[in-house]
């Protein structure tokens, strides 16, 4: 049994995540702390389901077996008819977040910090998205970012496992997952992994109420006064009927998904003029064409033509080596398909690499991501929307919440034509992303944050980085916050005040990092 405050034994655990005194693992943050910041946010247990036999999360029927479904195929055999059946609240919040990824973990703290009774719902086992299921381990435009992004970068170099190289910050995907659960379980955010939503219910005034789940616990409901769409793809709104578009203008294809990995076996050292990282390692020339050409040299030509080695620490490191062309992310088929030949690359190109021998001799390949990743999804409508122009011609807003810094970047849509990045149309500037382009217009009680915004095919392809991500969530959750506290919809909050508590948001993170 440890007896380390840092490293409870079970028990103890379990009954601090009941209680939701949060900061019982690592972080250097007391129980006390967690008191004085947001005293009204404690973590409660889940809630008992009706209908259980003494199990607090499994429905079952009075008679304790599985609750069943009923229906027919219909006479033609197209469709399933589904009969109506009660599915049970599970709970009630001031804001549900929906998707933890880079943008939906800090829409959930900032709302919790803001004083919001929050619930963070995910459907893979980790929090943080691309961060870590999808094993990105680079933050591109977090650098000079106030608020939670700064604290995070404070924080993962505190920990030892991200450090700066240039404008952008890698880190250990590992550590990364217990840091955001650290931070969400201190402010008393309410977590369910593994939990996938699957619908949406508006009222006869068209505000979103209730959004459907389905999990090992079974179909079940969960009601809020405002929602947040963090998903990515943007499900939870097109789920309550916003218009969305998909892809570039003229035909809707996307840009590619790419299957990370980590690697081992090899040392800095030797393989410096393939490493993207430390100024030091400038000197042997680009190490995307050096990597590739050692590539061809092995015998392989990777999808991806602008093939790419971080140094997470010396002897470990984040590779991105492929492209899976023209497919859906939100067509399970397509994403199927793009997984399993996107793993089947990786291990080709490394084991080719590892064949060649000298360097790569002892290289091993430790893990693929577990998700895939896409770059575009559902870009849903909001109140404001985002175009290329506007960040050719740096635009700043009144409401502007997240200055992007980060220019235009679209992969390779057609890869006859490139297999790395598209010639840039223009030349961006640092531009604002306007609170109004995170509202929904089609939907009220509905904010959106990360890469699922209101914007151009263009503009996305800026936006959509982590540390863009970041900021937007962190304004998402604090206006969500104080529109549940101000009795309003989300709309109709002046910036203002949003604007208000957003500034002690910041500042109390800006705190906690050390400046
Ligand atoms: C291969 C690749 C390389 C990239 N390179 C970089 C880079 O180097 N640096 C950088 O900063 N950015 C990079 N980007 C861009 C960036 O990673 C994404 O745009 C970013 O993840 C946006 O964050 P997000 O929170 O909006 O979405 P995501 O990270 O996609 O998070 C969405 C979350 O929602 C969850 N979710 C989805 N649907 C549901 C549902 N229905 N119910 C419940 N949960 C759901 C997902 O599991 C996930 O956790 C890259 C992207 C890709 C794909």
């Amino acid at each position: 049994m440890s007896e380390n405050p840092h490293f409870p034994n079970r028990r103890d655990f379990a009954k601090k995540l009941a209680a939701g005194a949060g900061a019982i693992i690592t972080g250097g943050t007391t129980a006390s702390a967690v008191d004085q910041i947001n005293a009204k946010n404690r973590r409660k247990p889940l809630p008992t389901r009706p209908g259980g036999k003494g199990s607090k999360t499994v429905e079952l029927s009075k008679d304790g077996k599985h609750v069943r479904t009923a229906g027919s195929v219909s006479a033609d055999g197209e469709v399933f008819q589904e009969s109506a059946r009660n599915i049970p609240v599970a709970a009630d919040y001031d804001v549900v977040v929906v998707g933890g990824g880079p943008a939906g973990f800090t829409a959930a703290l900032a709302a919790a910090r803001s004083g919001a009774k929050t619930m963070l719902l995910e459907v893979n086992g980790c929090i943080g998205g691309v961060w870590t299921s999808g094993l990105l381990s680079l933050i591109i435009d977090g650098t000079g970012k106030p608020g939670i992004m700064m604290e995070l970068l404070a924080e993962l170099k505190r920990r030892s496992t991200g450090h700066a190289i240039g404008a952008s910050w890698v880190y250990d995907p590992e550590a990364m997952k217990l840091l955001l659960e650290d931070l969400l379980l201190e402010a008393g955010v309410q977590m369910r992994l593994h939990t996938r939503v699957v619908a949406a219910a508006n009222d006869e005034d068209n505000r979103l109420r209730v959004v459907l789940t389905e999990s090992k616990s079974g179909r079940e409901a969960w009601t809020a006064r405002s929602f947040i769409d963090c998903s990515g793809d943007g499900d939870l709104a097109a789920q309550a009927g916003c218009e969305f578009e998909m892809g570039r203008p003229q035909d809707g294809a996307t840009q590619p998904m790419t299957m990370m990995g980590m690697i081992t076996g090899v040392r800095t050292a030797d393989i410096a003029p393939f490493v993207r990282g430390s100024s030091s390692l400038q000197k042997h020339g680009n190490p995307k064409k050096n990597l590739l050409e050692e590539m061809r040299k092995a015998g392989v030509s990777p999808s991806y033509e602008g093939p790419t080695i971080f140094e997470v620490r010396d002897g470990f490191y984040a590779i991105m080596t492929n492209h899976q062309y023209g497919g859906s992310a939100i067509d399970t088929n397509d994403v199927t398909e793009a997984t399993l030949q996107g793993r089947r690359e990786v291990n080709h190109l490394l084991a080719a690499l590892k064949k060649k021998g000298g360097v790569w001799r002892d290289l091993e390949l430790v893990t693929t991501s577990e998700q895939i990743g896409t770059r575009g999804g559902r870009r849903i409508r909001g109140e404001y929307y985002v175009t290329g122009e506007d960040l050719r011609d740096g635009k700043k807003f009144d409401d502007g919440i997240c200055r992007v810094e980060f220019g235009i970047d679209v992969h390779s849509v057609d890869p006859k034509k490139t297999k790395a990045i598209e010639k840039k149309p223009y030349k961006s500037q640092p531009y604002d992303i306007p609170l109004r382009a995170m509202i929904a217009r089609d939907v009220s009680g509905l904010m959106m944050a990360g890469r699922c915004i209101s914007g151009d095919f263009i503009a996305h392809s800026s936006y959509r980085v982590t540390g863009d991500a970041v900021t937007m969530g962190e304004a998402a959750g604090v206006a969500s916050a104080v529109a549940v506290q101000s009795k309003v919809l989300v709309g109709a909050v002046p910036f203002a005040e949003v604007s208000k508590v957003l500034g002690k948001v910041r500042a109390d993170a800006e705190k906690r990092a050390g400046v």
